[in-house]
């Protein structure tokens, strides 16, 4: 009898090809199987007699004949079959799946299941998951699990393995306490495990879901709620709110603040006056204004001799923040006390830096993430502001806290809201405010997709804005090709480019230029000497030329939603209209994710619409296991469940429980109070 961690190898039916195929999938023991969840499933509980079917989901019992395969246009190929039950008889057509011609046994009966509709005139089931009905055991119900795939690796090879590991599901163990699981009435963590793996009712599915749902978020909040403890009993610099001031900032401003901008200042100078660190994050789109926001927070401490430090996720980026904060503090003059330090300063100007930022009082001080070990004495440090990152892990609180005797009041500023839902139970220990209301008299960018055969009518529209005087951004997903069929890649748009636009200057960036030859381009393309800048998405963020007027995407296929969104912040940023340009990389319909894009332009609305389509898995980034934070299961619109592990989490604490107890919960604990960055 094999044991939990044993390689995947000791199960029967598990041979070195397919041990390779698991690991590389991130199974290596008996265990990992075990919880290597499902990702769907296909209900072939509900069979109807194929006289009977009407247009929607269906699933019948079946066999097949004249089975037939054809190439058909470009890129396309057919499979049909025709299905036959002892009431009749029903075409099947599977699209570009040439294998199952040879897979389908004309002797043996199957469960297909899949959709019923209307094709070429004719009612057909178009692309069915199918399986042999001798696959399943009579006992069992006809729910199959589908599990993430590989070349060498199916599904169906994946239940096998599965089946013969079951009988240990017994052994793992627990990772919550015993009073959790009786008084939530949680169901035991071994038959969780064998129902989602051979369920033989949807509702033995819910019940075992449910339970690895509660696991999932559970450390997820705790975490939180521990984190949330500990700051509350921290006490930091009180920042007074020093009215004059305000007013006089905000008279010499060139433009008036809008009501969002002033109600969420007003609730900084609010937290910042309290002794309990402020942890608030302030969303809001490209445009709408968080500079300022962040500007006038950082105000009140330096009029009070404390520091401020701004970090920005890349050099590129602080540079330009240093000298937008520099044009807002020198109404007043007070930037005099703003002090840029990156890593790639000479170091005798870094010297310089450091010495400045310490010498003077109340210094604001500019940089990238590595500015807290810089050298610069943080115990006075009053107010800590932090550009696109979505949390500021404990490892780095902990390191800060160690410079500074005290916890400085956190404020983050993000162009990539947190969806609502989100928000309220994931990160329910941040305070959020958000800035909806742009600043008057911008207009809002035009988009529109570009299906492959109208690539010459957007030549025209680009030279039309070129003529104008415009500029142009065109991002690639990718740099080189991988293979012939990525004539997405910059290297390629580039060369194209430069041949279709003799007359305009045709510039090329990407990660892999170094930090100068980066800076030498972005220079050329502020000043107008590059007339269209073809890039990878390094330019997402922050670059900001306000005399380009388009933006155009090549496989955006590729890219989240959030991140086209971002994309297209990089145009309309000045006078002009501006436009958005999505090209699709084949001539099937489009996503509706993509379609929508073109519809929206609030990034709130597309947060909330990502979330819906993706889950919150594919958003939230990867732990360092690869293992997803949420596997998937989860969903966020499950009050009964949150409610749960709010209750968990509250018993777990006046019990005051002790984690160390807990050791496989501890570690998921202290995972999920590392970073966490949006994708
Ligand atoms: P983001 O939120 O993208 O960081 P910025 O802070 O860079 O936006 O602001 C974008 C531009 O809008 C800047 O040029 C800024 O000076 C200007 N701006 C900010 N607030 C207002 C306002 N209330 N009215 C008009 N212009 C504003
Ligand atoms: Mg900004």
């Amino acid at each position: 009898m094999p044991s939990l961690s044993d390689p995947v190898s000791t199960l029967n039916g598990v041979g070195a090809k397919l041990e390779q195929a698991f690991n590389a999938k991130g199974i290596d023991s008996v265990y990992d199987l075990l919880l290597y969840l499902p990702r769907k499933y296909i209900d072939y509980t509900d069979i109807t007699d194929i006289s009977k079917l009407k247009p929607g989901n269906v699933s019948i019992k079946a066999h097949f004949s004249n089975v037939t395969f054809r190439r058909a246009r470009r890129g396309l190929s057919i499979t049909e079959a025709i299905a036959s039950d002892t009431t009749g008889s029903v075409r099947i057509i599977w699209f570009n799946q040439p294998y199952r011609k040879d897979s389908i046994r004309l002797s043996e009966q199957y469960y297909i299941s899949g959709e019923f509709k209307l094709s070429n005139r004719r009612l057909n089931i178009i692309n069915p998951y199918i399986e042999q009905a001798g696959e399943f055991n009579n006992d069992s119900g006809r729910i199959l699990p589908t599990y993430s795939e590989s070349k060498l690796l199916s599904s169906w090879m994946v239940r096998k393995a599965v089946k013969a590991a079951l009988p240990l599901s017994n052994q793992v163990k627990d990772m919550l306490p015993e009073y959790l699981i009786s008084s939530l009435k949680l169901e035991k963590l071994d038959t969780a495990i064998i129902n989602i793996h051979t369920p033989s009712s949807i509702d033995e599915l819910d019940k075992a879901r449910q339970r690895f749902q509660f696991n999932e978020l559970f450390p997820q909040l705790l975490a939180n709620e521990l984190a949330n403890i500990e700051r509350l009993k921290q006490k930091t610099i009180k920042v007074p709110f020093n009215a004059s001031l305000a007013k006089e900032f905000v008279a010499k401003l060139p433009f008036k603040l809008t009501n969002d901008q002033r109600r969420v200042i007003w609730q900084i100078y609010q937290d910042m006056g309290q002794s309990v660190p402020m942890n608030r994050m302030v969303e809001g789109d490209v445009g709408s204004g968080k500079t300022v926001v962040a500007v006038m927070s950082a105000l009140m401490a330096m009029a009070e001799g404390y520091k401020v430090a701004f970090m920005a996720p890349t050099e590129l980026l602080a540079n330009q923040h240093a000298e937008t904060i520099n044009k807002l503090l020198a109404p007043l003059g007070l930037n005099d006390s703003l002090v840029l330090l990156t890593g790639g300063m000479k170091s005798a100007s870094k010297k310089a830096a450091i010495e400045k930022a310490n010498k003077i009082n109340g210094a604001f001080v500019v940089g990238t993430h590595s500015l807290l070990t810089s050298g610069v004495d943080w115990s006075n440090l009053a107010l800590l502001i932090i550009d696109e990152q979505h949390r500021f892990g404990v490892d780095q609180r902990m390191s800060l806290q160690k410079q500074t005797n005290h916890l400085p009041h956190f404020l983050s500023i993000t162009a990539t809201p947190i969806p609502r839902s989100l928000a309220l139970t994931y990160f329910n220990d941040l305070s959020i405010s958000r800035l909806k209301e742009m600043p008057s008299g911008r207009r809002q960018i035009k988009s529109s997709l570009i299906a492959p055969g109208e690539r010459s009518k957007l030549k025209d529209e680009l030279v039309t804005q070129l003529s104008a005087g415009r500029q142009i951004y065109v991002v690639c997903p990718l740099i080189h090709p991988n293979d012939k069929s990525d004539d997405v890649a910059a290297e390629v748009i580039f060369k194209q480019y430069s041949k279709q636009f003799t007359e305009f200057k045709v510039g090329l960036i990407h990660g892999q230029l170094d930090l100068s030859a980066q800076a030498k381009v972005m220079k050329s393309f502020a000043s107008g000497k590059i007339n269209i800048l073809v890039a990878t998405t390094i330019i997402e963020v922050g670059v900001d030329v306000a005399n380009a007027s388009v933006m155009v995407i090549y496989g955006p296929e590729r890219l989240g939603l959030a991140q086209l969104h971002q994309l297209r912040g990089r145009v309309g940023r000045g006078e002009y209209q501006s436009y958005c340009y999505v090209v699709l990389s084949d001539s099937l319909s489009p996503s509706p994710r993509l379609r929508q894009f073109t519809k929206l332009t609030d990034g709130f609305e597309l947060s909330e619409l990502d979330l819906s389509m993706r889950g919150p898995g594919a958003i939230y980034g990867k732990l360092q296991h690869g293992k997803g934070m949420f596997s998937g299961l989860m969903s966020l619109d499950d009050h009964k469940l949150i409610t749960k592990v709010q209750a968990g989490i509250k018993l777990f604490i006046d019990k005051k429980d002790s984690l160390n107890k807990y050791p496989e919960l501890k570690m998921q604990v202290q995972e999920a109070q590392q970073m966490t960055y949006l994708n």
